[in-house]
């Protein structure tokens, strides 16, 4: 901080700062699918002219290394557990999921207590940010999710007065 250093309380100097940059982040969310089964095709109108998620800054991203937040859409079978969480393990920090629909949410009907095939929540594999309930949700409520983490960027704390480079998810991981 320099000639900064001790001239202001802290979040006279940082709060600011904190805005500008939720603003950015907020408005410019590069997006992963896991598109797993039905919901996924709720998931995909989003992307199309009628719901047009662009309008709230989200673009789509192919690979990992380039998006900020996952969207799991549909049922997690064991097969698929171990590849979602080598996935979020290659997303760049600081990186969001969102849970999309009741089988990504708690395993739905197809793993709501056991199953041997089906995982009950994506979020017995990784932190979840935000969970979108339905069977399947509509789009608009995927855009709801979408809206719902963006407040909760604008709300975050990103730089931390001694480590300005350290940035945290909403789900607490630095
Ligand atoms: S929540 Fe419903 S619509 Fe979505 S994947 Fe499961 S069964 Fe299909």
């Amino acid at each position: 901080m320099g000639i900064l250093e001790n001239a202001f309380p802290e979040y006279v100097v940082f709060s600011q700062l904190d805005k500008a940059i939720n603003w950015a982040r907020e408005n410019s969310i590069s997006y992963l699918t896991m598109d797993l089964a039905c919901c996924g095709v709720e998931m995909a109108q989003v992307a199309g002219g009628r719901f047009d998620i662009e309008r709230f800054g989200a673009v789509a991203q192919v690979s990992p290394r380039h998006a900020d937040l996952m969207i799991v859409a549909g049922t997690i079978t064991y097969k698929m557990a171990s590849r979602i969480r080598q996935l979020y393990e290659q997303m760049p920090h600081p990186r969001y999921v969102l849970s999309m629909g009741s089988c990504s949410n708690c395993g739905g009907m197809f793993s709501w207590e056991y199953s041997y095939s089906a995982v009950s929540g994506v979020d017995k594999l990784i932190p979840v940010d935000v969970f979108v309930p339905g069977c399947p949700p509509r789009p608009e409520a995927l855009l709801h999710g979408l809206i719902t983490l963006q407040r909760r960027i604008a709300g975050q704390r990103v730089l931390v007065r001694d480590e300005l480079s350290v940035v945290r998810g909403a789900n607490g991981n630095p």
